[in-house]
């Protein structure tokens, strides 16, 4: 089983200041999928199951930032608040999903929809409990179960509600189910020094294995509600530990997310176990 992971920045507009999606991507990387997917049924090494994870882009990051979910409330006002902006930004990433089911069933695979925040709770903003049965029934029936960076509530009485990166889904769904691989498509070649899209002399770490290969890194370039690069290498660093190797790689370059479906090495960054 693969798990692949779409960053919101592929599939929106992630600069937007109202949810955007990007099409032409979107639509060129699920014929990517498309085509990989047919080659694996034609390969024995190949077991046939994918897990499609998505960011939310600008799809929920203006709102739960705005609402500043995941954040102590201040009084029953500003929970209120903040419980507007958990229904305004579930309803959003909820209608991005659908969006990218539709394009997935465009090319006739058999996408089905996973609604974080109906089956997902986090404690402090760690998912406490996800029960991944159903995953596993559709992935066993021949589904492609899509799943979503998404607010959830958070049993952390005085936040009550988190966001839920697509990132830390995949650690999640990756300890348990223990895929052969774990690709993570972002705007960029991969993890650099420093953020490659404002210092052109950005180095790409073709390996990472632990946080000190950091510590050269200029983590203050892209904070989002979810982390950002950082919160992203620390995720996959737990999987790299239990020996679980992921890799990052640019899906804006035509056919990457293809040939790495296809098992083919390709340019990124790895992160895997310290040997
Ligand atoms: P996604 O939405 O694809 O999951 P993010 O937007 O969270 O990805 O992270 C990718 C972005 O991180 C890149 O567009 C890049 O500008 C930024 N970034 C900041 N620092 C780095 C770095 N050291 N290496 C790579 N990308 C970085």
């Amino acid at each position: 089983m693969m798990i692949l992971k779409l960053g919101g920045s592929i599939i929106t507009e992630k600069g937007a200041k109202t949810p955007t999606i990007n099409n032409n991507n979107l639509k060129r990387i699920a014929k990517e999928i498309k085509n990989a997917l047919n080659y694996q049924k034609t390969s024995k090494d190949f077991n046939n199951g994918l897990i499609i994870v998505h960011g939310a882009g600008s799809f929920g990051h203006p709102f739960a930032s705005d609402y500043e979910i995941g954040k102590p409330f201040n009084g029953s006002e500003d929970l209120e608040k903040k419980k507007k902006g958990f229904s305004l930004t579930q309803s959003w990433v909820k209608k991005l999903n659908s969006l990218i089911c539709d394009v997935l069933r465009e090319e006739n695979i058999n996408s089905v929809s996973i609604q974080p925040s109906s089956f997902v709770i986090t404690r402090n903003k760690r998912i406490e409990h996800a029960n991944l049965d159903l995953i596993n029934q559709y992935l066993e029936t021949g589904f492609v179960p899509v799943l979503y960076g998404d607010v959830v509530l958070d049993l952390e009485k005085s936040i009550k509600m988190a966001v839920l990166s697509g990132d830390q889904i995949i650690n999640y769904i990756a300890k348990k189910l223990v895929p052969e691989r774990v690709i993570l498509g972002t705007d960029v070649d991969g993890v650099f020094n420093k953020n490659p899209k404002k210092d052109y002399n950005a180095q790409l770490i073709t390996e990472l294995t632990s946080l000190k290969d950091l510590e050269s890194m200029d983590a203050t370039t892209n904070i989002d509600v979810t982390g950002g690069m950082v919160g992203k290498i620390k995720e996959l660093l737990e999987l790299a530990h239990i020996g679980i190797e992921s890799e990052i790689i640019n899906a804006e370059c035509e056919n990457l997310i293809e040939k790495a479906l296809c098992g083919q090495k390709v340019r990124g960054t790895i992160i895997k176990k310290n040997k």
